[in-house]
């Protein structure tokens, strides 16, 4: 075809679509302009113009933000949407989702309310803090207490060691600076001792900063100073420790900084994330002292980083499950992987294994370490059996982009040429589907390549 004049009326191609009929428009339409485009250009390279309006078509009728299996053992994957909801936590965002809620009614007095109140009492028994306020992510936590305790051109004294960057365009410097607030670095990258911090502080000073190096570690000559130290300054101290770890009797959290160690000390402001290890929705935690954080309240930024209504009510059922830490450790999907067992590990990799050669893959179950991921613990190693898979006479890039592109998605490893599924961040029915997807993927292989 390469005539204008042969090319079909959208309406036609779009009843060859189906239903529903404007997205079969639509995708008619886009078509037919891109093929006139291709034939006013001169080429002539026609591909069927049916093919194409198909694959619109079906591109318009397919959510974009969609559920995919992470057997990359990364259990907080920034990239995969973090942490899985508990199961209680997904039916109260759900509750508030389907119809109205309380979420700012004063119930006993009729009026209007806070909703924070519904977490701020959990927060401060579970924190001993005096007070706390959520806002939409630790990144704004941190913004607004940077901005409330210093925005008025006053210093952040922080450590040259702690000028960190977390992801992408989370740097501290450049988020202190944002805030309205002066950056006064001590120490070097290195050490940082407290006379360090003293010799910094005076009349300009609005807090210090101490930020958690989350997503890596510092060997050697190295020194930094302790939380308790730094509150014995008299100046607040804001404490962002990133991951905000809450749950009790897991010593695989060992390394990272307690959200009750830091209040106890009296840090003024202490913020954490949501859905890194505390494992609950993406949101921002601060706790601290009544007044500093009455000043974050009421500071104008706190309304732009307000945390929405489904999340808060996946943060106040994650909190309830951490008032009895031993079901926190069982329903919370985050700390369930982190200390899964090594038989439940086994049992599924050995069930995938079969899974896999059923449905004619080579498989075997070999050891490997998954990670925490979502910067924190960077050196954690969690060893455990996986699946290793043979892709044959494939490339095992070639198969791992398949499954990328397969429903759902199955995001693997790739080692030594073959495919790695880790069986620690998938559930026992994830696997069922993953062995079908790899399967799935291993024939289509096949067929696009021809007989090998
Ligand atoms: C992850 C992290 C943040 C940002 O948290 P988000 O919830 O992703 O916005 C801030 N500070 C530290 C130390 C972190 O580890």
């Amino acid at each position: 075809m390469n005539d204008l004049r042969d090319l079909p009326s959208v309406e036609r191609l779009a009843t060859q679509l189906g239903e529903p009929h404007e997205l079969a428009v639509a995708a008619a339409r886009e078509a037919v302009a891109s093929r006139r485009r291709q034939v006013q250009r001169g080429d002539g390279s026609a591909t069927a113009l049916l093919e194409e309006a198909k694959e619109l078509f079906d591109r318009l009728r397919t959510p974009s933000l969609a559920r995919a299996l992470n057997a990359s053992g990364v259990i907080v994957h920034t990239n995969l949407g973090r942490a899985p909801l508990a199961p209680s936590a997904v039916e109260a965002a759900a509750a508030v989702a389907r119809g109205y809620s309380n979420l700012e009614a004063d119930l006993d007095e009729g009026g209007r309310g806070s909703r924070q109140m519904h977490v701020r009492d959990l927060l401060r028994e579970l924190s001993g803090a005096e007070d706390a306020l959520v806002v939409n992510n630790c990144a704004a936590a941190v913004l607004l207490a940077a901005a409330s305790m210093a925005g008025d051109g006053r210093e952040i004294v922080v450590s040259r060691g702690q000028l960190v960057e977390i992801g992408g365009s989370f740097r501290m410097p450049e988020v202190i600076e944002a805030s309205g607030a002066r950056l006064r670095e001590v120490g070097a990258t290195n050490r940082t001792r407290l006379a360090d911090y003293e010799h910094a502080i005076g009349e300009s000073t609005g807090a210090i900063l101490r930020a958690h190096p989350s997503n890596f570690r510092m060997l050697g000559f190295t020194e930094e100073v302790a939380v308790e130290a730094l509150c014995g300054l008299g100046v607040p101290v804001i404490d962002d420790i990133g991951s905000g770890a809450l749950a009790e009797g897991m010593p695989v959290l060992g390394e990272e900084p307690g959200v009750r160690r830091s209040v106890a000390a009296g840090a003024a402001l202490v913020c954490f994330s949501g859905d890194k290890l505390l494992g609950g929705p993406q949101a921002g935690v601060l706790v601290g002292g009544e007044d500093p954080i009455a000043r974050a309240r009421s500071h104008p930024l706190a309304r732009a980083m307000r945390i929405d209504k489904l999340s808060l009510a996946a943060l106040e059922a994650t909190l309830r499950l951490y008032r009895e830490p031993r079901r926190a450790r069982e329903e919370i999907p985050v700390l369930r992987m982190l200390q899964a067992p090594h038989e439940e590990l086994q049992r599924r990799a050995g069930a995938l294994t079969d899974a896999l050669e059923a449905g004619g893959v080579t498989a075997s179950v070999v050891r490997s370490a998954c990670a925490a991921g979502g910067g924190a613990l960077p050196l954690l190693e969690l060893e455990g059996p996986a699946v290793e898979v043979d892709p044959s006479r494939f490339a095992a890039a070639d198969v791992a982009q398949r499954l990328r592109l397969s429903d759902p998605p199955l995001i693997v490893r790739l080692r030594r040429g073959r495919l790695l599924l880790e069986v620690r961040t998938l559930t026992d029915d994830e696997a069922v589907e993953a062995a079908r997807l790899v399967a799935d993927a291993m024939r289509e292989a096949g067929r696009d390549h021809g007989p090998g």
